[in-house]
């Protein structure tokens, strides 16, 4: 990679979310400048003024024209200051955007792949926790502007004190007093130089540190059950006491080093910078160059110009050392979807006939050795209702996300209508599955919202699909009814579900869709087995013409089945109906279903 390369990139992406925040910056820098130079510039007069035995009214006039000055340049950096701020909250919310819908936007198997999960929890850890990455990038950008503005007003101020200096008479005091400032001056940018290297080292360490402590916060927060049962406080409070010992021992070395080699020394080099700063600007004063108010001036620019130069030096170390992390946040944008998109139309069809082929599908997830699916060799008929049973593992959701091309095989062909699924487009393609997956999900949005997944909904459909799924007790309790917020993320009148009761909406929200077809992956799982058997009576009648997947734990479900596939270890085991498959007695259904009757009888 080219040198600063990341960062020249990263900062054009930055940058083009608000092109008006950096020129802002700079203008508001302008002002603040000149607010302070003018305040100095002007005390300066009003103190030579006074020391020249002016008339009182060329006092009043300096006096009214400071604070007229100090008035119009106050109110102006106010404005812009507020502009600043708003340019920034714009700025901000379109990188978080981008960023999110960047993850949103990955192919799904991206989204599930470890690497990339680590990738950006470490992207946001770093620009969080420990103000690296696009953050750091705008502190230091910020502080380049700064420093150049300050740079650009104090050195030309320093050449009218140079060339009041110049006018006077040299002598050997005056060659000794610049030749200590220029050595102190430049001690301090070659001392500068090391210890900012050295610092950025010893915060590097301790960053580190506070991702890993962040961490343990996060992932120790024991459940209220559990804890009260296992007592795992006790645990926790063991393991972090640790931490905290290791940590505050880091955390005082490096602030003793930092103290040591950088604090001290930085200090020392300040005090002879403006001890030599002074003796000059007073000797020069003595010697007439300059009137005495200008000595308060011409100290501060002289401070403000070597605070300057060495800022101006800290700079290329912070950006080296935020390069690797702008390197990261960078490949995660560049993470290109490869996943085939079609472009062939899926037929309209109101007859629902969708007949999809699996043709020797093997798949094995990124990663791993083993393949989670093997030979699946399969006709799903349009309008059937198939169930799929198996141990934990066996390849039953896996299945379903090969079906609804979450993943694509990796060895095999799926088949819909006599064509590839991959051939047709894949938004038109996803739109003809309704799918409860066990990790759904309900957004903190009113009812009718989740249930359409809409901004708008029909109330009498909805309110249908409620009862069926039997959430209908519940829904009419809630005075709002379909308005009713769920949770209390975004309105403290959100309702909060138990889990059987998430389900059902979930359950209506697939209904609601209307697609051909309709799969349930363990829906029942939270619910009641009185509930269940209920839903099930129920959905049979609801899903009509359509073609319905269930995969279930409890076997006495799948009775009403057409089909029942039974997966094994990837491999689809056996296929029947309920009373084909209990005939065989050798069989893996066999085998469940009687583990399951005991419990059952
Ligand atoms: P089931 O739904 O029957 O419980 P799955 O289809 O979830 O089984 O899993 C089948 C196999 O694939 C299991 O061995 C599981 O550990 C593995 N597996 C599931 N998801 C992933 C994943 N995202 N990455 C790697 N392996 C996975």
């Amino acid at each position: 990679m080219k040198k600063h390369s990341a960062t020249k990139r990263a900062f054009r992406q930055y940058r083009s979310y608000n092109p008006k925040y950096f020129p802002l910056y700079f203008l508001k820098t302008i002002f603040k400048n000149i607010s302070f130079y003018f305040n100095l510039w002007m005390t300066a007069e009003i103190i030579n003024s006074l020391s020249r035995g002016q008339e009182k009214r060329e006092l009043y006039f300096l006096a009214a024209a400071a604070l007229t000055g100090i008035l119009l340049i106050r109110s102006a950096a106010a404005v812009l200051d507020r502009q600043v701020e708003t340019a920034l909250e714009i700025l901000e919310n379109r990188q978080a955007e981008a960023f999110y819908r960047k993850t949103l936007g990955l192919d799904y198997d991206k989204i599930e792949n470890p690497d990339i999960r680590q990738m950006r929890r470490k992207i946001d850890e770093n620009q969080f926790i420990n103000s690296y990455g696009v953050v750091n990038m705008r502190n230091t950008a910020e502080l380049l502007m700064d420093c150049l503005v300050n740079l650009a007003f104090s050195a030309f101020l320093f050449g009218e004190m140079l060339s009041l200096m110049a006018a006077a008479p040299f002598s050997r005091t005056s060659l000794l007093l610049l030749a200590a400032l220029t050595a102190s001056v430049a001690g301090g940018f070659l001392f500068r130089l090391r210890g900012g290297q050295k610092t950025a080292a010893f915060w590097d360490n301790i960053g580190k540190h506070m991702l890993k402590e962040n961490r343990l916060s996060r992932g120790f927060f024991p459940s209220g059950t559990d804890n009260r049962i296992y007592r795992q406080q006790l645990t926790i409070d063991r393991f972090f006491r640790k931490f905290n010992q290791e940590h505050r021992k880091i955390f005082m070395d490096t602030q003793h080093k930092i103290f040591c080699f950088v604090t001290v020394p930085g200090t020392v080099f300040f005090w002879l910078t403006t001890g030599f700063s002074y003796l000059i600007v007073c000797y020069y004063c003595a010697l007439g160059a300059f009137p005495v108010g200008s000595i308060i001036k011409y100290v501060s620019y002289l401070g403000r110009l070597t605070e300057c130069i060495q800022t101006l030096l800290d700079i290329p170390g912070r950006i080296w050392q935020n390069e690797k992390f702008l390197a990261d946040y960078l490949a995660f944008f560049d993470i290109k979807n490869d996943m085939y998109q079609g472009s062939l139309a899926v037929e309209k069809r109101s007859d629902r006939q969708f007949d999809i082929t699996f043709r020797n599908v093997s798949f094995r997830y990124a990663g791993s050795r083993s393949f989670a699916l093997r030979n699946i060799n399969l006709d799903l008929r349009s309008g059937e209702r198939l169930a799929v049973v198996g141990m934990n593992g066996s390849g039953k959701t896996t299945f379903i996300k090969l079906l609804c091309r979450l993943y694509e095989p990796t060895e095999g062909e799926i088949i819909m209508n006599d064509f590839n699924i991959r051939k047709y487009d894949y938004r038109q393609y996803l739109d003809i599955f309704s799918v409860v997956f066990q990790d759904y999900n309900l957004l903190a949005v009113p009812l009718g919202n989740n249930v359409s997944c809409s901004a708008s909904w029909d109330e009498e459909r909805a309110r249908g699909l409620l009862e069926e799924t039997g959430f209908g007790k519940r829904y009419r309790e809630m005075p709002r009814g379909l308005e009713t917020p769920i949770y209390k993320d975004f309105d403290a009148d959100g309702v909060e579900l138990s889990g059987g009761e998430a389900q059902k909406i979930a359950l209506a929200r697939a209904l609601y869709r209307d697609t051909p077809f309709i799969i349930l992956d363990e829906p029942t799982a939270a619910l009641d087995p009185i509930a269940e058997a209920e839903i099930y009576e129920k959905f049979d009648r609801i899903a009509g013409d359509r073609t319905t997947i269930y995969i279930s734990h409890r076997l006495s479900s799948c009775r009403l089945c057409d089909r029942i596939l039974v997966f094994h270890e990837g491999r689809i085991v056996q296929t029947g109906t309920h009373q084909e498959l209990l005939a065989d007695e050798t069989g893996k259904y066999y085998e469940m279903w009687h583990a399951q009757a005991q419990y059952y009888a």
